[in-house]
């Protein structure tokens, strides 16, 4: 798991609602989250590319490419997983970051936060709940 949280490029929920705010941290949530599938697709071009041009190459060139497939399959494999723990973290959280009270959405105030879980208040209303991370 800590290879998988290494791979967040968004800090975590607790204090990116005190940098930037739930809205904007939820929005940078979804951007890097696509940072990582256009990466997942540049590595993927790249090994289609080099199976491609293995058949003709000669065999130090085999085996440059058989080095370059394995870095791309492993780029694609961790962009993938990576793209995939973003977009999942980003969907749990939003569907937490209403308001029971007065049903405004995403006006959060951080009042505190532990490892698995994000203590908030509503801005408008001051209703106080927990978000679980
Ligand atoms: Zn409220």
């Amino acid at each position: 798991m800590d290879v998988l949280a290494a791979l967040r490029l968004n800090p975590p929920l607790a204090e990116g609602i005190r940098r930037f705010g739930f809205r904007r941290w939820y929005e940078r949530e979804l951007i890097f989250s696509h940072v990582y599938l256009a990466l997942a697709i540049v590595a993927l071009a790249g090994l289609l590319g080099s199976i491609e041009l293995f058949s003709e190459a000669s065999l130090m060139g085999k085996l440059i490419y058989t080095a370059f497939v394995c870095i791309c399959a492993a780029v694609v494999f961790f962009a993938v997983q990576g793209y995939l723990l973003a977009l999942s973290a980003a969907e749990s959280i939003a569907n937490q970051a209403r308001c029971a009270r007065c049903q405004t959405y995403g006006q959060l105030e951080l009042t505190g936060h532990s490892a698995v879980a994000v203590h908030v208040r509503c801005r408008k209303c001051g209703h106080g709940w927990v978000m679980h991370t």
